[in-house]
């Protein structure tokens, strides 16, 4: 280690030897300098020339005119990169452009396209962001949902091989535009409707393009291990990387699969076959009713409507229900975060709720759900079980969540507000349960190298200059599921593209993100 990191320095004070030119500078003094690859801090200055980092060293020389940062005491890492991010709608309007609370974590790119949904027009959606601009790097997955949707509808069937063809040719699109890869999202509609045959025929066209697959695989409960054999299945047949989606074993039923989840892609990894996963780091996940204790297809109001007009389908459609919240605690491990019809029951449980109103908890299920549903918080996770996954090298953190306005009536999962902070602040450097050189890692060059994207997540002369510095004694998440809305505190300064978005703990409201476009294989073959 000593010797390697010896090996760092003399290459880092090569650059003091060259004149650097005369672009805005700004040097970082005396910054505990931990640079994403995972290896020991060192306490040193890096040096930022326009929108990249040109020297990295001890006792850098500057010339006169350049802006110095005394960063005693403070961490500088790579900007955080959040390879989980449902910013796809809100990051081109006016409210989420900026993507505070995503700065406020240290964050300087997202990956959008998520879970099967989002924009299928890979160009047009860059051009947005080209044009307006966003608070951090956007980039973006190709959603087989979406593609699905736009070829097949919401049917329910097995494609046609012509069908196939029009949903490669969108996938094959989406990738020459520079989309990062693919992702699907098994538990929703449409995205369920494919059979892993499909997917390989899809996947098989990203990897031409040197795109990776990303999955919310099929099941997260008891048919975890099952769920995730797929995913590997399919990242050996197509030829390309898998990544699984916030990893995770949910349900009180499935306590104790995490473990037998991660020998599996171990398993893999060994083999030789690429396989990463991403986390957020809270015992609680989050997404919508319907998809929690509903079969897929009840989920649209009309069909539950007239399911439940017919005896016989009604009981049958109880049952599930029943069984649903029987494993979330008969609805007490079930909170309401946003629910339009009655904002009164946001931040409730769905036991409390039924307590309050006098009715069953499976009577509150279906109110909500022919009131047009709602989204809920679920505490499903073992404690243990999500530090154990935090540990694995393999594993990045991401968050799950979107770019969001701070004022409008929702209550999201903290996550939003707290996934990177809580991570760092609250599991690594409180609790021990990790190194900070992991913690860090896992936030930017496992992201990178997770996704192949270059010039970023680590600390290096000529990399684009995307940094975060933060005060190790304060960063922490204070967003809570009772008050999410809350700005994670301790970023003293943050550079996106060499442009500083937080300032002396403050945003500037500069939108110095850009779309990062992925550079597709097949381009540069002749
Ligand atoms: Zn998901």
């Amino acid at each position: 280690m000593l010797r390697r990191n010896m090996l760092i320095w003399l290459v880092a004070l090569l650059p003091l030897m060259v004149t650097v030119d005369l672009q805005a500078q700004v040097v970082i003094r005396n910054a505990q300098i931990i640079d994403g690859a995972g290896t020991d801090p060192l306490v040193g200055d890096v040096l930022v020339t326009g929108n990249r980092i040109t020297a990295i060293g001890k006792d850098l020389k500057v010339p006169a005119g350049t802006r110095e940062i005394d960063a005693t005491g403070l961490v500088l890492a790579p900007g955080f990169i959040d390879l989980h991010s449902h910013s796809d709608r809100t990051i081109v309007k006016d409210s989420g452009r900026q993507n505070l609370n995503y700065l406020a974590q240290g964050v300087t790119s997202v990956l959008t396209g998520n879970c099967a949904s989002g924009p299928v027009d890979v160009g047009a959606y860059y051009k947005k962001i080209d044009q307006d601009s966003a608070g951090t790097n956007v980039m973006h997955l190709v959603p087989q949902g979406s593609v699905r949707r736009a070829v097949l509808k919401n049917e329910n069937r097995t494609a046609s091989p012509g069908e196939i063809q029009r949903m490669v040719a969108l996938v094959d699109q989406g990738m020459r535009d520079g989309a990062w890869g693919m992702s699907t999202g098994l538990i929703y509609l449409p995205s369920s409707y494919a059979s892993t045959d499909e997917l390989v025929k899809l996947a098989a066209r990203v990897s031409r393009h040197g795109g990776i697959y990303a999955s919310h695989i099929r099941n997260e409960n008891t048919r975890l291990l099952e769920a995730v054999s797929e995913a590997i299945a399919i990242g050996r047949r197509a030829k390309l990387p898998v990544h699984i989606s916030h990893f995770k074993a949910s349900g009180l039923q499935a306590w104790g699969l995490a473990s037998e989840a991660i020998a599996l892609v171990v398993e893999a990894r060994k083999a030789g076959q690429q396989v990463t996963a991403d986390q957020y780091p809270y015992t609680a996940s989050s997404t919508s009713l319907g998809a929690m204790v509903l079969p897929a297809k009840y989920r649209s109001r009309d069909v539950l409507v007239a399911a439940l007009k017919n005896k016989e389908e009604a009981e049958q459609l109880k049952e599930r229900i029943r069984r649903g919240l029987r494993v979330r605690g008969e609805g007490k491990r079930l909170y309401v975060a946003g629910y339009k019809t009655n904002r009164a029951w946001q931040g409730k449980n769905l036991a409390e709720l039924a307590e309050q109103e006098k009715k069953s908890t499976l009577e509150i299920v279906l109110e909500i759900q022919q009131n047009g549903g709602a989204s809920m918080v679920n505490f499903g996770m073992d404690e243990a079980e999500v530090r154990l996954i935090m540990k694995q090298k393999f594993v990045a953190t991401a968050s799950d969540g979107s770019a969001r306005s701070l004022t409008d009536e929702s209550q999201p999962h903290p996550r939003n507000f707290g996934c990177f902070p809580r991570k760092i602040g609250h599991y690594c450097l409180r609790g021990n349960v990790l190194p900070l050189a992991q913690a860090i890692r896992s936030a930017s060059g496992l992201p990178a190298d997770i996704i192949g994207l270059p010039e970023r997540g680590y600390i290096r002369q000529g990399y684009w200059a995307d940094l975060v510095l933060f005060d190790p004694k304060t960063f922490i998440d204070t967003a809570t599921f009772a008050q999410p809305k809350q700005l994670a505190t301790g970023v003293r300064y943050l550079w996106v593209n060499g442009e500083l978005a937080i300032e002396k703990g403050k945003a500037t409201g500069k939108l110095a993100g850009r779309a990062l476009r992925h550079e597709s294989k097949e381009k540069s073959k002749p």
